[in-house]
């Protein structure tokens, strides 16, 4: 339960105590037993889609529910029958006349929408079951599922309006008479009756009013009450003919599907955000809740919720754009592989997206990676920022992987996971097979780099071919001369050691005594996640002819990353002492080598830098 202090809250027990004051409109009397309703109760509560409920007044009261069963009894036919059939016996036409007007259509001959009287008879009839007791079980249960609890009737509210429901009656014997409904009349009122006589309270009806805005799963139980799929059928209607001939000015003006009941009642739905509910007895003309209707304006008024206020701004989903210049995948590079990515990697740009993928911002997004393309050799979208992917987002990509417009530019995708919100978008983008045809899909951003890198270091013929390297050809013992090598090698003694995939070379803390080159394979640099415990972040991978755990030639002191071999890896093995003591009696040979160091070192500083300066903007 949210504490009182919370802004919703505030905000309605606020708007609560300046509506309170309204006493215009009557309190129905048609039904006797409904005259005894107290006009001073007044109460408002919305729930959100996570199953909380904010409440003011006199939320706790009951009462019972009349038209508002309406949309449920509704929700519930179509979950019964399917669509067709519904639509075959209830019209969507708002009618302009009051609830409980006798008019049928006068083509079909069937009521023109289900929610007045002629329709949600019509529709009461769907309730499953070969016995009235059945049936009204079956609408029990069902208003009781949106509810999250066990409803009850109000004998008396059912009792009286059975005994004056003259009009009712009329309207069922219409229908009767043109085969519309098919069951004896009173079998059909049996139900309708007790559906309107349910007794609820306004908490409830913000929790009945959620489930429609939670895709028919109660938020507070968990428990679907009708399937996602009709939710849009049933609020389209609530949203043209739910407030009776006040319908129109409604939708014109609070624009919110919404539906009221003589009760005094009103529950308003924003889809995927909160279900509105509203108590006060007194009624105006059209049968709807005077101080209802003026709690919903302002709700609607104060926070832009009428349902054609455009709250979306599609250009926020271009998050970001970086070029490969500033950005490199983390695998550690050479002099000569350096030298080509610097040349290349500007026509490499990545385009982070973010936020939710449906039409417009699907449409946004494929438009720049369009414009990007035409100048770039490789584009890669990475949506690691973005939570999800709608139908109309699911098709524009698939429409637009599907061709490959600029043969001069790759498209890459990363981050679309198959345990991640983007898993529908992976299985759209992969062939029945599950391999990616159209575009290459990437885990994250680093692997697509890696990947884009080694298709450029290919075509410059840099590939890591599948050889062996010598200690000669290792980067920091490079522009040493042969007599050099010679005497590095026969002091030094490097020692060729294997080791097997996921094998952990160095552990962090430990005291370095070794560093290592590699002659085959690859490396991988990790440090502990400061996020969750127990996980490892990978800071670098480090390949052929590259050096790691070299730094403690210079520091001597703990090591500072765990080093763990991501393949197969074969390097020499030197020992920092003896490095160190051949340093002693051949001095300007180690300088040489430690400049190298200090250059590997000095690049790696630059690249970290350029990638700050990226991410920092
Ligand atoms: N039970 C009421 C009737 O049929 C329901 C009408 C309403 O709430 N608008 O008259």
């Amino acid at each position: 339960m949210p504490s009182r202090d919370d802004p919703v809250s505030r905000y309605l027990a606020r708007l609560h105590d300046e509506l309170i004051s309204v006493d215009a409109g009557d309190v129905a009397t048609y039904i006797p037993e409904l005259a005894r309703a107290d006009p001073r109760h007044f109460a408002i509560a919305i729930a959100t889609t996570d199953g909380r409920v904010f409440a003011v007044g006199d939320a706790g009261i009951p009462f019972t529910i009349q038209s508002v069963s309406k949309p449920f009894a509704y929700a519930h036919a179509f979950a019964c029958h399917g669509r067709a059939d519904v639509l075959d016996k209830v019209g969507v036409e708002p009618t302009g006349d009051p609830f409980n007007s006798i008019v049928l259509d006068d083509i079909a001959n069937h009521p023109y929408n289900p929610m007045v009287n002629a329709g949600a008879i019509a529709v009461a009839e769907l309730f499953p079951g070969d016995t009235l007791q059945q049936r009204i079980g079956a609408m029990q249960n069902a208003l009781s599922r949106f509810a999250g609890r066990e409803l009850d009737l109000d004998e008396a509210v059912f009792r009286s309006e059975s005994a004056t429901g003259h009009r009712n009656r009329a309207i069922a014997y219409l229908m009767r008479n043109s085969d519309m409904i098919k069951l004896e009349p009173e079998a059909v009122l049996g139900v309708y009756f007790r559906q309107c006589s349910m007794l609820v309270n306004c908490r409830d009806l913000a929790i009945m009013a959620a489930t429609f805005a939670n895709d028919g799963v109660n938020p507070v139980t968990g428990e679907a009450a009708m399937p996602a799929e009709f939710v849009q059928d049933v609020l389209s209607v609530m949203h043209s003919c739910g407030m009776y001939d006040y319908a129109g000015q409604w939708a014109y003006e609070v624009g919110i599907p919404a539906k009221s009941g003589v009760s005094g009642c009103v529950i308003a739905v924003i889809p995927g955000q909160i279900g509105i509910a509203t108590y006060s007895p007194r009624l105006d003309s059209y049968g709807n809740s005077v101080r209802g209707v003026m709690a919903c304006r302002r709700i609607s008024a104060d926070f832009g919720l009428h349902a054609f206020c455009s709250r979306t701004g599609v250009e926020s989903v271009l998050r970001h754009e970086l070029y490969g210049l500033h950005i490199r995948s983390k695998r550690v590079r050479t002099l000569a592989e350096r030298a080509i990515l610097d040349r290349s990697s500007g026509a490499i740009c990545i385009i982070e997206a973010q936020g939710r993928l449906f039409f417009g911002t699907a449409e946004r997004l494929v438009h720049r990676i369009r414009k990007v393309a035409a100048n770039a050799t490789h584009v890669i979208v990475d949506f690691r920022h973005v939570q999800g992917a709608d139908r109309a987002a699911l098709r524009l990509l698939q429409e637009f992987t599907g061709v490959s417009e600029n043969p001069n530019c790759r498209l890459l995708f990363s981050h679309i996971l198959a345990n991640g919100p983007l898993a529908n978008l992976r299985s759209a983008l992969a062939g029945s097979d599950g391999v990616f045809q159209a575009v290459p899909v990437f885990d994250g951003l680093d692997a697509a780099l890696k990947h884009v890198e080694e298709e450029i270091l290919r075509m410059h013929k840099l590939a890591a071919e599948d050889k062996t390297l010598t200690l000669p050809e290792i980067a920091i013992f490079q522009n040493l001369d042969a007599e050099e090598m010679r005497l590095l090698t026969l002091s030094v003694q490097p020692k060729l050691t294997t080791f097997e995939s996921g094998q952990i070379i160095i552990r962090k803390g430990e005291l370095g005594k070794t560093f290592f080159a590699i002659v085959r394979g690859s490396a991988s640099v990790e440090l502990p996640s400061i996020g969750t415990a127990g996980r490892t972040v990978h800071i670098a991978s480090v390949g052929k002819s590259l050096a790691f755990g070299h730094l403690a030639l210079v520091e001597g002191q703990a090591r500072g990353a765990q080093v763990v071999a991501e393949t197969e890896l074969v390097c020499y093995a030197i020992s920092i002492e003896a490095l160190r003591a051949f340093g002693r009696s051949h001095p300007s040979i180690y300088v040489k080598i430690l400049m190298n160091i200090i250059g590997d070192l000095a690049d790696t500083l630059r690249a970290t830098n350029e990638t700050i300066r990226a991410l920092e903007r």
